[in-house]
């Protein structure tokens, strides 16, 4: 069974997330997980657990969300929303983004320590974003003792070296499609030791694809199981097994919700 530790699908209309999931358990996608990326996506994320079964929930506030200082009101709901439901299992997605154009860093460093600090009390793996901003972000997780829970380095995109430093911080990689494009990713992947990944889709709604079929949705998790077997050399099966038992590591505080609804392979 493959999970998928990244998605946004609170941004889909009800109706299409129940075929988006169906379509991803025809492959063996058996479970997602949600981030939000704002108060109220984060609110809807938490609301679509308890719809589905297989969907999993992050809370959080993306680093491009950060459209005005958050106040304490928006981290009491996150904290709220975390205690309040079980299926609530990772904070997500948190970071730092320095792209022209993001958000005022003197607004995305105090979300971001904060943010790990409600992880940390709520005793949930922390799934960050960094875009351009790796070294302060690395910073600012051992600085706020981020790997007290531990998590995961989302869309991992990086370096050997920074992957190196990401494992060594008590963190897993996590990695998507760019796996299929990104020659140096590809020899980050074959030189990683398997037992430090886990794999995940980003799935959100785009337009700008014109044809549907070619958005991104959880079933991809397929191919990327079978590029990371063929580049580490192993059967798929057990690079399966192997991502199976990282998430399932990277979720132990939260497993005993989890497995109610995963039949292991
Ligand atoms: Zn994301």
């Amino acid at each position: 069974m493959l999970i998928d530790t990244h998605v946004h699908l609170d941004s889909f209309p009800d109706h299409e997330i129940a075929a988006i999931l169906d379509r991803g358990q025809e492959v063996g996608v058996g479970l997602v997980i949600c981030a939000g990326t704002t108060v109220a996506s984060s609110v809807r994320s938490v609301d679509l657990s308890r719809k589905f079964p297989s969907f999993f929930s992050g809370v959080g506030v993306h680093p491009m969300d950060i459209t005005t200082p958050l106040v304490s009101k928006d981290y009491q709901t996150l904290t709220g929303l975390a205690e309040g439901e079980k299926k609530v299992i990772v904070m997500s997605e948190i970071g730092l983004d320095y792209m022209e154009g993001m958000p005022d860093r003197g607004w995305q460093f105090p979300a971001f320590r904060e943010q790990i600090n409600i992880a940390r009390n709520m005793k949930l793996p922390i799934v960050f974003h960094s875009r351009e901003a790796h070294k302060d972000c690395f910073r600012v997780l051992r600085e706020e003792k981020g790997y007290e829970v531990g998590g995961v380095m989302h869309y991992f995109q990086g370096s050997l070296e920074e992957a190196k430093e990401v494992i060594d911080m008590g963190f897993y990689i996590s990695i998507a499609r760019p796996i299929f494009r990104l020659p140096h990713l590809q020899e980050v992947v074959s030189k990683i030791p398997m037992e430090n990944i886990v794999i995940e889709t980003d799935s959100a709604p785009q337009p700008f694809k014109k044809n549907r079929d070619n958005w991104t949705e959880p079933r991809y998790l397929r191919p990327i199981t079978e590029k990371i077997a063929e580049l580490k050399e192993m059967d798929v099966i057990s690079v399966e097994t192997a991502l199976f038992q990282n998430t399932k590591k990277l979720l132990s505080e939260h497993w005993d919700v989890v497995e109610k609804f995963v039949t292991e392979i």
